[in-house]
């Protein structure tokens, strides 16, 4: 039995107190069973006091993006390190936001990934196809490239470490949900994909989640498909309400 798996992306919104008051919320509306594992992701200049807030909560914290490096000359950049040092213990690793308007290719997120797994940060490793790769009929090479290369070199004991997060990109943030059955076909056809690059028992325990706009009224038909094991929430996470009725919809 794979444990469901609710990640809150904030992306970029919430200045510190804006991402206080929705921590308070989220603890305060969190329901008792922690048959769902939730975990958000605020913006870095938030994660600390959010930590601090949700310290002893049922929900875990993560960041949305690292550098591979410990330490350096990276002006601007964030290392595994100062995210776990927050009290972080997950990461979005790839984005497909970082792979559009940061130029992160298969290549980097491979390096980023492996720098999730040196620190015990557990990865949140995003892929998906465009639109136009999806109406040129490339979804499942596309998906193959991103998992195979992504995955390059880690071991099946590393590759079996964090969840995968389908999120085709044309569902990101557009309101157009993937329907119950396309998302399953292709959380299926990943799984089968790392059956293939690893084994069944690493394929079969191997949380994969759907995101782009899941929605409290999309979620449940989503996460009742028996390859799809939760989902990594954008917009609806922003808001203690939505974001709890996403998380109860799993219970
Ligand atoms: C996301 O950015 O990971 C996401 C799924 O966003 P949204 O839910 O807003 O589509």
């Amino acid at each position: 039995m794979r444990r469901p798996w609710i990640g809150g992306n904030w992306k970029m919104h919430k200045t510190i107190g804006e991402a206080l008051e929705l921590a308070r919320a989220l603890k305060a509306g969190l329901p008792a069973a922690d048959s769902v594992e939730v975990v958000v992701a605020p913006p870095y200049t938030a994660l600390k006091v959010v930590a601090d807030e949700l310290r002893g909560a049922a929900v875990q914290l993560a960041a949305q993006n690292i550098h591979w490096a410990d330490q350096g000359a990276y002006t601007g950049e964030i290392s595994p390190v100062m995210v776990r040092d927050t009290g972080c213990r997950q990461v979005i690793i790839g984005h497909s936001e970082r792979r559009q308007w940061f130029g992160e290719t298969d290549e980097l997120i491979n390096k980023k990934i492996g720098a999730c797994l040196n620190h015990d940060l557990e990865p949140v490793f995003c892929v998906g196809e465009t639109l136009e790769e999806r109406e040129a009929g490339r979804v499942e090479e596309v998906l193959t490239r991103q998992v195979r290369e992504g995955l390059r070199g880690f071991n099946r004991g590393e590759a079996a470490r964090g969840v995968i997060a389908y999120e085709p990109v044309w569902a990101i943030g557009t309101g157009k949900t993937a329907t119950p059955e396309t998302a399953q076909q292709v959380h299926s056809f990943i799984r089968d994909l790392l059956a293939g690059l690893y084994d069944k028992t690493v394929a079969s325990a191997k949380r994969i989640v759907y995101g782009g706009s899941m929605t409290p009224e999309t979620a449940r038909g989503l996460i009742t498909q028996p390859d799809i094991d939760g989902g990594l929430i954008g917009g609806a996470s922003l808001k203690a309400e939505s974001f709890l009725a996403i998380v109860k919809e799993c219970i």
